[in-house]
C-alpha cells in the first residue's frame, strides 16, 4: 500500500498517565466513602503455585489498592492445593461481607479447571470477569463490571475522542479475556466489527479497513505497516517476551506516521488493565453495599 500523502503526526497513548488519573479519580471516592464512616472497598487475590510473573503480577495489583486506599486481602496456596479446597475457600469469601471483589490469578496449576473455578465466584463480587454471567450481561448490552483489558481499551479511545459511531473496527484475536468483549463493546458503541482469528483469511487486507485496530494475538510484530489504514487507531494488546525484550504484536517503529494513534506495548494498555481491575472491584462494592 501506497503511503498516506500528507504525513501523519502519530499520536502514542501514555497508558500511565491515563491510568494515574482514573486512578486518582477512585481514589477520591474511596476517600469520600471513608469520610461518610463506611469500610473501603476490598480486594481478594488468590495465587496457586509459585510463579514468578504471576507472583510479581499480584503484588502489582496489591500495590495498586494500596495506593488508592482500597483494602487488598492475599492468599497464596501451594501450587499441590485440590481444586476442592480452592472452591471451598472461594465459597468462604463469596460469604465474606467484607470483600468485595475477588481474583484468581491465572494461569492455575493443570489439575484446576479455571472455568470450574471463574464459575464459582459469585458473580457481584467477579472484579475479573471471568464468569460467564459477566460475559452474559456484556452480551445482552447492559454490564458494569465487564474484562478489565476491554474497559482498558475503551477509556484509552474515549481519552483520545476517537469516533466509535459507523466506523470500521478489526479486532484480531477472539480470548474470552480481550477479543470477544472488545468486540461486543465496540459494537454497543455502533462501530461495524469484524473480529478475526488464526484462520482468517488476508488479514492484512481486512486490517487495511480499519479505522480501530485492536490487535490481541500474541504475535510478536506480526502487524506491520502495510496493514494500516492512514490514521486508524491501533490498540496492541499483544505482549511477548522475545530475548529479554517486550514486544507488541505491531511493529510500533513502522506504524509511526501513518497509525493517528498507537499503543505502546509498555505503559500503554497494561496500566489501564490494573486500574480497570480497581474500577471493578468498586462499582462491585458500591452495587453491593448501595455506596
Ligand atoms: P490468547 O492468547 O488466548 O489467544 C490468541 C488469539 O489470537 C486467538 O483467538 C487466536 O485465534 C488469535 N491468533 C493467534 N495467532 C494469530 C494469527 N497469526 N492471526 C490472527 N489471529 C491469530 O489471547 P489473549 O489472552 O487475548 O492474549 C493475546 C495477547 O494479549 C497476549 O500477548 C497476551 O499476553 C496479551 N494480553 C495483554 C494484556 C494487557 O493487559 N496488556 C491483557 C491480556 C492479554
Amino acid at each position: 500500500m501506497a503511503p498516506p500523502s500528507e504525513p501523519i503526526e502519530t499520536v502514542v497513548f501514555d497508558g500511565r498517565a491515563l491510568a494515574n488519573q482514573v486512578r486518582g479519580e477512585l481514589a477520591e471516592q474511596i476517600e469520600e466513602l471513608v469520610k461518610a464512616g463506611k469500610r473501603p472497598p476490598c480486594l481478594a487475590v488468590v495465587l496457586v503455585g509459585d510463579d514468578p510473573a504471576s507472583r510479581s503480577y499480584i503484588k502489582g495489583k496489591q500495590r495498586a489498592c494500596s495506593r488508592i486506599g482500597m483494602e487488598a486481602v492475599e492468599h497464596l496456596l501451594p501450587a499441590s492445593t485440590p481444586q476442592a479446597e480452592l472452591l471451598e475457600l472461594i465459597g468462604r469469601m463469596n460469604a465474606d461481607d467484607g470483600i468485595d471483589g475477588i481474583l484468581v490469578q491465572l494461569p492455575l496449576p493443570d489439575h484446576i479447571d479455571p472455568t470450574t473455578v471463574a464459575e464459582a465466584i459469585d458473580p457481584a463480587k467477579d472484579a475479573d470477569a471471568l464468569h460467564p454471567v459477566t460475559a452474559g450481561r456484556l452480551l445482552a448490552g447492559r454490564y458494569d463490571i465487564a474484562s478489565c483489558t476491554p474497559l482498558g481499551i475503551m477509556a484509552c479511545l474515549d481519552h483520545h475522542g476517537i469516533e466509535l459511531e459507523g466506523r470500521d473496527a478489526v479486532v484480531i484475536g477472539r480470548s474470552q479475556i480481550v477479543g470477544k468483549p472488545i468486540s461486543l463493546m465496540l459494537q454497543l458503541r455502533n462501530a461495524t466489527v469484524t473480529m478475526c482469528h488464526s484462520r482468517t483469511r488476508d488479514l492484512a487486507a481486512v486490517c487495511r479497513r480499519a479505522d480501530v485496530l485492536v490487535v490481541a494475538a500474541g504475535r510478536p510484530r506480526m502487524v506491520g505497516a502495510d496493514w494500516i489504514k492512514p490514521g486508524a487507531a491501533v490498540i496492541d494488546v499483544g505482549v511477548s517476551e522475545v530475548d529479554g525484550k517486550l514486544l507488541g504484536d505491531v511493529d510500533f517503529e513502522a506504524v509511526q506516521g501513518i497509525a493517528g494513534l498507537i499503543t505502546p506495548s509498555r505503559r500503554g494498555i497494561g496500566p489501564m488493565t490494573i486500574t480497570m481491575l480497581l474500577r471493578n472491584t468498586l462499582h462491585a462494592y458500591r452495587a453491593r453495599c448501595a455506596g
